[in-house]
């Protein structure tokens, strides 16, 4: 698969291959619209801002850092809107040759975090988001929304149980 990339992650590394600095600082901001589970995704108009230092690493440059984004989705309970905040910690290596499984490319003396920034939003989008905590959901039987309106559904409906509920009033 070929990844769309937002070249607002890029980073020249230049400097740090050749050791002329020891450290570049990284603080960056873009978006990216193709980070996206069933239930979540991150929202495309709203920035991910991506902070940490890039240092040379034993075959090629290591990023420290965090990324953060806003997340949208659907609540599973209810099925209105639910949204939250992801902020994750980054240790990724960037090399020439590089396991896909475990590290990113260092194409001459770039880096792009954006293949970081994919690949570690995706994996913490929520599976199931909720609106709330306490979200009380739909009523399975007449789909009210439960949070908004109550109905009459959980109530016993045979009559022949309300002397029990009396009974169990006196106890
Ligand atoms: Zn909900
Ligand atoms: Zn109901």
């Amino acid at each position: 698969m070929v990844l769309r990339s937002d070249t607002s992650f890029i980073v020249g590394v230049r400097s740090l291959l050749q050791k002329k600095v020891d450290e570049i600082p990284v603080e960056l901001t873009g978006t990216r619209s193709d980070i996206e589970i069933p239930f979540s995704r991150i929202i495309e108009s709203e920035s991910i801002t991506v902070r940490g230092i890039l240092n040379l690493a034993a075959s090629g440059v290591m990023f420290n850092g965090n990324i953060k984004s806003s997340w949208v989705g659907t609540c599973r309970r209810c099925l209105e809107m639910a949204k939250g905040i992801i902020n994750v910690q980054a240790r990724e290596i960037y090399i020439e040759n590089p396991d896909p499984e475990s590290e990113y490319p260092l194409s001459g003396d770039q880096v792009d975090l954006g293949l970081a920034v994919h690949d570690l939003l995706l994996l913490e989008l929520p599976l199931a988001p909720v609106c709330t905590d306490s979200c009380k959901g739909l009523c399975p039987t007449c789909g009210a929304n439960l949070n908004e309106t109550s109905c009459n559904c959980m109530e016993p409906k045979d009559l022949r149980w309300s002397a029990l509920d009396i009974l169990r009033d006196e106890i």
